[in-house]
């Protein structure tokens, strides 16, 4: 029966690599990331910016008013808390509000302001006396639109008039049904649907046409043609806006084919660095003496929070109970958890209910929890050929120079074959890790 189908390939799931299994999961790792984001990340890198039109000014403001927003808009802006513009907000806001419209590309990691400026320039665009739509708005999945349709709802508190309607799965109207709403969010095929088979959306009267989340939704199949296909119904005049968290060649040459003529901005992420962390190994024979060193760790110096990645969620889930049995509280953070229990996990520990955090790989990467002082790899990061993944070594445990408090890292090794994979990351990030000896503790300190 299915419910012994699905429990034998949960069972299956826990000794993959976790990586494996949430390859295709971009998605939920971009909700994750907006679920447990209450702020923006800190960059101090530059924008770069590459113009249509080079020799056109190059506007960027330092405060929303600058932006002659309507007054409810702006009254919905500081009611978020906002007081000034992000970093890409600067000089994305000028150039998504000028006259006549410029068509945008813009990528910075998740966090940075991005939805927040295209959601005012949609409200800033709309009509509210029109009754029919004029900016379509499409996510990769249901969720991230919701997400995004809070922000609107938000930022539009003030500004009753203007209504905001869900093109996802779910939602079947009648046919022949004209809508009414200004504002259309939505998933690629849906979106399509009511532009073309079904006519809801008559896409001639369309202003703004967003399209959220570009390196996500080229990741399914289907949506590339089906956002394409979209585009290609909207008038020449209407303005193009696509967004991304990350630009590699297929999404830059997917973003060329969406808009036109665009000015581009990027914000690059800041480096990582090891240069403020002390690391360490310990020799070990196997996980149980693995799990002993850990303890050992705990009872010697005083940790005030610590993340402890593993390779498979079978180990992290063993190693979740093996520390609360020994009495600490402890988080874990596994890959079969819906998205929404994940974000309240991170949120516990974010908030200091609990001191260790043990997780897979995927589960944690793109989190930043910054009072963590200590992370333990309980297994070395690898990519799936068994090479050590030194980006997400990194990133394990890495700290941005804005946030480059003292940190420590160990690394558990426990076969000749892991001891090479330490040596090699060793080499490669040209620092040395020290052996510890988790009998004599006190050089940590
Ligand atoms: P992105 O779309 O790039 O992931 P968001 O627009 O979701 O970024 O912004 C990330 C977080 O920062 C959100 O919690 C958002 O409310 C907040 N935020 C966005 N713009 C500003 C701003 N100008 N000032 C303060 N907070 C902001």
């Amino acid at each position: 029966d299915s419910s012994s189908a699905a429990a034998k390939s949960e069972v299956q799931g826990e000794n993959k690599p976790a990586d494996e299994d949430d390859k295709d999961d971009k998605a939920a790792q971009s909700l994750l990331n907006k679920l447990i984001r209450n702020n923006l990340v800190s960059n101090t890198n530059q924008v770069e910016v590459l113009q249509k039109d080079p020799n056109s000014p190059l506007y960027s403001v330092k405060s929303f008013e600058e932006l002659r927003l309507k007054p409810q808009l702006l009254q919905g802006v500081y009611g978020m808390g906002f007081n000034r513009p992000s970093k890409i907000q600067e000089t994305a806001l000028p150039m998504m509000l000028a006259e006549p419209p410029q068509n945008l590309i813009a990528q910075s990691q998740s966090g940075t302001g991005k939805t927040a400026a295209f959601v005012l320039a949609m409200l800033s665009h709309v009509d509210p006396n029109n009754r029919f739509p004029q900016c379509l708005c499409v996510s990769p999945t249901y969720e991230l639109a919701l997400q995004t349709g809070k922000v609107i709802e938000q930022m539009g508190k003030h500004y009753n008039e203007v209504k905001l309607v869900y093109a996802i799965r779910g939602n079947k109207l009648p046919r022949g049904t004209m809508l009414q709403e200004q504002i259309v969010i939505g998933t690629p095929g849906t979106m399509l649907d009511w532009c073309g088979k079904f006519k809801f959306i008559d896409p001639k009267k369309i202003k703004v046409f967003v399209l959220d989340e570009a390196d996500v939704m080229i990741a399914t199949q289907g949506h590339q043609d089906q956002s394409i296909r979209i585009q290609r119904m909207l008038p020449k005049n209407c303005q193009m806006l696509l967004f991304s968290a990350t630009f590699e060649e297929t999404v830059w040459n997917f973003a060329q084919r969406i808009v036109p003529e665009p000015n581009i901005i990027k914000l690059k992420r800041e480096e990582e660095t090891l240069d403020t962390i002390k690391q360490y190994y310990v020799l070990c024979n196997c996980r149980e003496e693995k799990f002993h060193a850990l303890c050992n760790i705990y009872g010697a110096i005083t940790i005030a929070q610590a993340m402890v990645f593993c390779h498979t969620r079978k180990t992290a889930g063993w190693l979740a109970g093996e520390l609360s049995r020994e009495g600490h509280q402890v988080a874990l953070l596994s890959g079969e958890m819906q998205v929404e229990q994940r974000a309240a996990v991170i949120d516990r520990f974010r908030e200091g209910k609990e001191k260790v955090l043990v997780t897979t790989n995927v589960c944690a990467r793109g989190i930043d929890v910054e009072q963590v002082s200590v992370v333990i790899n309980f297994d070395l990061p690898v990519d799936k050929d068994g090479n050590p993944d030194n980006e997400t070594y990194l990133h394990r445990i890495g700290r941005t120079g804005r946030f480059g408090k003292r940190g420590l890292a160990i690394n558990m090794v426990d076969s000749k074959m892991s001891m090479n994979i330490l040596n090699r990351i060793q080499e490669h990030f040209s620092k040395k890790i020290e052996k510890l000896n988790t009998d004599d503790l006190d050089e940590i300190e």
